[in-house]
């Protein structure tokens, strides 16, 4: 049963865009299984720049079919102006699947993210304000509206009736803002039915047939392992499951389907928005990988806040996904900088310890590091491991050591082709 999932291994934004693109090349149908639109994934390759927010990153290749599951939350808005733009430059996405199952981003989901992040003042989380985290809410206090619901225009009237009360006495009550009018909101309901109409289909189904055929299906993850809702640093945290378990009930598959499961890391770390972060550099270096890399948010523009490669929260991320494989990311930004520093472990209250700890703990946790020497000549676009400087093979050696996975796939820059391939993530 061949389905590979391919998981972001920290904070999010590790390149899973370039990756998936690169991977779905090997794969029959591309699912996504978390998330919304708060994703961004940058895709390079020879039909130019793109960045995904909703949209699988296998789009690209004629023979995939794309899926969005049932464990994504969809902005059809944001889904139709991403297909608009693939359209308008000769992409074809008519491939693409969208789950009955999976919540609708309404509008007042997105007002009451950004009412009620501003009302956390200092306390804010970072939420990127697209009604991804209200839209999750409505989902468990099973309020939500569903695409199916959005289609069946027979019970939407009723439901969305008593749904706009209540969020109603809480925009204009709790936080002073507008309500929402009933008319208005069923009206944009009912062109997103249309729109949507053509993509939605039985996904389960497909990916039950795909699976029973032999045929590859990749599971793109979208944020990353520490940003996971049980999972991760929370509160700092995103609202859905980004780890494997995520992608099992972000589909409808079983966990017997799942052939492997490939972690993705950055060189180094990056985290954006709040949280504890025990590997940032707020000093030149930080700075240098920032600006080399231009660790700048896709979905939101925010500068991202840079570190060290953090090995315990790497090895945490791989012991809870599983990981038999890792892909490492962005090696090329590190060229020059010497030395290199790995956290193998941390310090917390006096004590030394490896183990990832939960968030206030984290909190106060100093690294531990070792050095290496790090490596003069450039890495950029390089595809083959024995031109990789040997300064360069170390650091990558090590990395898969404290991974505890070997590394399957470097990427030297961030076009399709500046990938080394040393080991096949799907066969
Ligand atoms: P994602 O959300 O995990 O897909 O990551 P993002 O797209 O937000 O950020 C990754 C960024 O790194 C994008 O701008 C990519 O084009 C770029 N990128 C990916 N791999 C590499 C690489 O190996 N080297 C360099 N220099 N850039 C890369």
């Amino acid at each position: 049963m061949p389905a590979y999932a391919v998981i972001g291994g920290q904070w999010g934004d590790e390149g899973k865009g370039k990756v998936v693109d690169y991977l779905a090349r090997n794969a029959h149908v591309v699912a996504r299984y978390s998330g919304g639109n708060n994703a961004g994934h940058t895709v390079i390759n020879d039909q130019g720049e793109f960045k995904l927010h909703l949209v699988p990153a296998g789009i690209f290749w004629p023979h995939t079919t794309c899926v969005i599951g049932n464990g994504v939350v969809v902005d059809p808005s944001a889904l139709m102006s991403e297909l608009a733009g693939l359209r308008e430059r000769g992409v074809d996405a008519s491939r693409l699947q969208v789950s009955p199952r999976a919540h609708v981003i309404m509008p007042y989901h997105v007002a009451l993210d950004q009412l009620e992040e501003k009302a956390r003042g200092a306390g804010a989380i970072g939420t990127t304000g697209r009604g991804i985290g209200p839209a999750y809410m409505d989902k468990a206090s099973r309020l939500g509206i569903r695409i199916a619901d959005l289609l069946d225009g027979a019970t939407l009237p009723g439901r969305l009736e008593n749904v706009l009360r209540q969020k109603n006495r809480l925009i204009t009550g709790g936080y002073g803002g507008k309500p929402f009018e009933l008319e208005e909101v069923l009206a944009t309901c009912a062109t997103w039915a249309g729109q949507l109409r053509p993509y939605v289909k039985p996904v389960d189904e497909t990916l039950a047939t795909a699976l029973t055929d032999g045929k590859s299906v990749l599971l793109e993850g979208a944020q990353g392992t520490l940003l996971d809702v049980d999972h991760g640093t929370y509160p700092y945290v995103t609202s859905s499951s980004p780890t494997v378990g995520g992608a099992i009930i972000g589909l409808g598959i079983s966990p017997k389907a799942i052939a492997g499961i490939t972690g993705i890391y950055k060189a180094y770390t990056t985290r954006v928005g709040a949280g504890p972060m025990p590997t940032e550099l707020t000093n030149g270096i930080g700075d240098l990988i920032r600006q080399r890399a231009w660790e700048y948010g896709t979905t939101t523009g925010r500068a991202r806040r840079c570190g060290w490669f953090d090995a315990v929260a790497a090895r945490y991320s791989a012991t809870l996904n599983g990981f038999t494989s890792a892909i490492l990311t962005r090696l090329d930004v590190l060229d020059g900088i010497k030395p290199l520093r790995i956290c193998t472990a941390y310090e917390l209250d006096g004590k030394r310890t490896a183990s990832f700890p939960d968030t206030d703990e984290l909190a106060r946790c100093t690294p531990v590091y070792e050095e290496h020497p790090g490596w003069d000549q450039s890495t950029a676009g390089l595809t083959r491991w024995q031109d990789l400087p040997k300064g360069a093979q170390r650091y990558v050696d090590r990395l898969a050591e404290l991974i505890g996975a070997p590394i399957a796939v470097i990427s030297t820059g961030p076009k399709r082709e500046e990938t080394i391939e040393l080991a096949k993530v799907i066969p």
